[in-house]
C-alpha cells in the first residue's frame, strides 16, 4: 500500500534532518517545498520571482503557486509507492488542497500519517541562526549542536556551507509568527481525523531518529 508521510513542526524543529534520513531509509523521495521554492528562485522562473517576495518576509507563498509545484512533484513516477512531504501543508487550506491532489493522483487510498515534531520553543531561534547547509548535497549542520568537522565545509562532499537568507533573527521571528497563526492549527486538524502522531523532538539527532523509527511502523 502506498505510504504518505507529512511532517509538522515549527521552523528548525529538526524535520529537515530527520525527513532526509527517513527518505533514504524507506527509499521514498523527500519532497521539501522550501527547497523546491528555493530552486525556482535560483532558476529565476516566474514562480520563483513571485515566491521570493514572500519568502524574504517570512510569509507563506500563495496557495495555488505551491499547490502547482507539489502536484507536479507528487505526480512523478518516483512517488508512486510513497513520499515524505516536508514543509507542506502549512495551513488547513493547503491540507484540503493536498487531499484533492492525492485524490486526483491515486486511484486507491494510501496510508497517510501526519507526524508532529514537538520541541521546546527556547531552543528554536538558536537552532535557526546557527543552521548551515550544503548547497550541493543538502546536508544540514548546526554550528553549536552538529558542527562540520572542518570549519565551513561539508563533511560529505567538501562544498562550502551556506546560511539560508531567511535564517536571520528578524525573518526567523516572522516565520514563527506565520507558523503559529497558519500552520499550528493543522495539529488539531489531523488529530481530529485520527491521523496525527506526535514525536518528542528534543535531544540529539540519534535520539529523535530512534523515536521516529519506533512510530513510523505503527
Ligand atoms: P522552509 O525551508 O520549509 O523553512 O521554507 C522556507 C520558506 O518557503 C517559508 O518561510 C515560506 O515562505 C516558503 N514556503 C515553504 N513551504 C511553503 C508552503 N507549503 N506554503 C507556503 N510557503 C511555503
Amino acid at each position: 500500500m502506498k505510504k504518505e508521510f507529512i511532517f509538522l513542526g515549527p521552523p528548525a524543529c529538526g524535520k529537515g534532518t530527520q525527513t532526509n534520513k527517513l527518505a533514504k531509509y524507506l527509499n521514498f523521495p523527500h519532497v521539501d517545498t522550501g527547497s523546491l521554492l528555493r530552486a525556482e528562485i535560483k532558476g529565476e522562473t516566474a514562480a520563483g520571482k513571485e515566491a521570493k517576495l514572500y519568502i524574504d518576509k517570512g510569509q507563506l507563498v500563495p496557495v495555488d503557486l505551491v499547490a502547482n509545484i507539489i502536484k507536479n512533484r507528487l505526480s512523478q513516477e518516483d512517488c508512486k509507492n510513497g513520499y515524505i512531504l516536508d514543509g507542506y501543508p502549512r495551513s488547513t487550506e493547503q491540507a484540503d488542497k493536498l487531499n484533492d491532489i492525492n485524490n486526483s493522483i491515486d486511484k486507491e487510498p494510501a496510508k497517510f500519517s501526519a507526524i508532529y515534531f514537538d520541541l521546546d520553543h527556547d531552543v528554536l531561534i538558536s537552532r535557526i541562526v546557527n543552521r548551515r547547509s550544503c548547497p550541493k548535497c543538502g546536508e544540514i549542520y548546526n554550528l553549536k549542536y552538529h558542527p562540520p568537522k572542518v570549519d565551513g565545509l561539508c563533511d560529505k562532499c567538501g562544498e562550502k556551507l551556506t546560511q539560508r537568507k531567511d535564517d536571520n533573527e528578524e525573518t526567523a521571528e516572522a516565520r514563527f509568527e506565520t507558523y503559529f497563526r497558519e500552520t499550528a492549527p493543522l495539529i488539531d486538524y489531523y488529530k481530529n481525523k485520527g491521523l496525527l502522531k506526535t514525536i518528542d523532538a528534543n535531544g540529539s539527532i540519534d535520539d529523535v531518529w530512534e523515536r521516529l523509527l519506533a512510530i513510523i511502523n505503527d
